[in-house]
């Protein structure tokens, strides 16, 4: 199918698989004069996955882009909700996409931090518990070593240089590439960029229904465009599940909750302090992130929310979200002993004291009294694949006709999302 005007060939949108040409950029005036706007590319979701594609599409590829994002700001939900870490590259399998894009990405939004003169605090130990952690340790050194991330196994002498306050039993990995930023400055930088490129940004509107493969419904606002982007975070399966596409797919939220340490404690923590994970899940613990501001953040959970954008309580639910929460969690819950024991731990973190005890395995001089609740609660888009009943530990990307569908835009998505945005704009070309 080939849309145009008599003699200008605006684009082949007959998919991925044909011939996607951007022969002549549209100007203002052909993108509206036909009473519907017209975009070469339209992405959904002005988060941090959303942005970076647009700005990469937009200097690699040209046309016009515009992103459109239901809030009224970026950084509503997980990119301005987050720990603020860049990671490293330490915890994924080698050969996965989280891998290979979470090492190049770190590196990409260092030097965009460094050249836009974002502060940043860096350096990061993960610390054991029981000398049963110390074999995982070795497992995520091996996977840093094999992904190309830095790191250094230190004693517990060596530690307390680093760290302290940390404790840990025989050895702790230090990463020296880790580092923290405020997630909201990078958006904002991000966003100035994209509009300096001539990328329009159009907050406020919501993407509710597709009309035909060409044109996107935004509550009876027609948007037409060339190819779709689909960076709508938590929403992204049901934007998917509009075009058909990933239907064994749902998203599962589950809910980051925060304390800090009070503003006199914060000299026990210089940089970031993490846990040994469990690694056959996708959650990294309860760990101590020093925010540039000197912020001494210690979270997130990874409790099961009631709905995508349940950040309080009760607030924000929805009843087809709880109905599919309760659901795939239960499933899961049933069928994963492991799973289980998880959901129960992550529970119980509901329970001030019972968090607490979390962060003081960690930091074992912490008291009660040093710390206090933080207003950031964040919630992770986790993907489910209900043909497998298994959670989606890597990105998970879908391509259709004319469209591009990002689907599991977890940790570390943030970290990432530059040399993610390369490789989506490559899927395109
Ligand atoms: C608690 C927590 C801690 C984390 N810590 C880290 C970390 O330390 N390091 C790291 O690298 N990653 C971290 N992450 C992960 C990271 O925050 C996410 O991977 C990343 O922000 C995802 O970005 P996104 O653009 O896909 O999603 P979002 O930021 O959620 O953006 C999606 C956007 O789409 C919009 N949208 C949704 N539906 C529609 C629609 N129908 N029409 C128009 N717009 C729509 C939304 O309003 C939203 O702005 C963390 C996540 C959480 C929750």
């Amino acid at each position: 199918m080939r849309y145009g005007m008599p003699g200008r060939e605006l684009w082949d949108a007959s998919g991925f698989g044909g011939k996607l040409v951007i022969c002549t950029m549209l100007t203002d005036d052909t993108r509206t004069k036909r009473g519907f706007t017209m975009y070469d590319y339209l992405v959904v979701g002005c988060g941090i996955v959303g942005l970076t594609i647009a700005i990469e599409i937009k200097k690699t590829l040209g046309g016009s882009v515009c992103i459109i994002d239901k809030e009224s700001a970026p950084g509503a939900h997980a990119s301005g909700r987050n720990s603020g870490v860049l990671h490293a590259g330490i915890y994924y399998k080698p050969g996965t996409l989280k891998a290979k894009l979470s090492v190049e990405g770190n590196r990409m939004m260092r030097e965009y931090c460094d050249l836009k003169g974002i502060a940043q605090v860096k350096g990061k130990v993960i610390v054991t518990k029981s000398t049963a952690e110390i074999e995982t340790l070795r497992e995520l050194e091996r996977r840093a070593v094999a992904n190309g991330a830095q790191v250094t196994m230190v004693d517990e002498n060596e530690l307390k240089e680093i760290e302290p306050y940390a404790s840990t039993v025989g050895f702790a990995l230090y990463s020296p590439n880790t580092v923290t930023v405020d997630p909201m400055e990078v958006l904002e930088k991000l966003l100035e960029d994209a509009r300096a490129l001539g990328i329009e940004v159009r907050f406020g509107v919501k993407m509710t229904g597709v009309d035909d493969r060409n044109t996107a419904d935004a509550e009876g606002l027609k948007l037409r465009f060339g190819t779709l982007i689909n960076a709508a975070g938590a929403y992204s399966d049901k934007i998917a599940h509009m075009y058909n596409v990933g239907r064994q797919y749902v998203i599962i939220p589950y809910k980051g909750l925060y304390y800090r340490l009070k503003d006199e404690h914060a000299h026990m923590v210089r940089s970031n302090i993490y846990p040994v994970p469990d690694i056959r899940f996708p959650f990294l613990g309860v760990h101590f992130t020093r925010t540039p501001k000197g912020i001494v953040k210690i979270g997130p959970t990874a409790i099961p929310a009631l709905s995508k954008e349940n950040y309080g309580f009760f607030d924000h639910i929805k009843k087809d979200e709880l109905a599919s929460a309760l659901k795939y969690n239960a499933r899961k819950l049933v069928s994963d002993k492991n799973y289980l024991l998880l959901g129960i731990k992550e529970m119980s973190k509901y329970v001030p004291h019972l968090f607490f005890k979390e962060a003081k395995g960690l930091l074992p001089a912490l008291e009660y009294s040093q710390i206090e609740s933080y207003p950031n609660t964040g919630i992770r888009a986790q993907l489910f694949d209900t043909s497998k009943q298994e959670l989606a530990t890597d990105f998970v990307v879908e391509t259709h006709e004319n469209s591009i569908h990002v689907l599991n835009a977890v940790s570390p998505a943030f970290t990432s999302s530059p040399a993610f945005a390369e490789y989506v704009v490559g899927l395109i070309k």
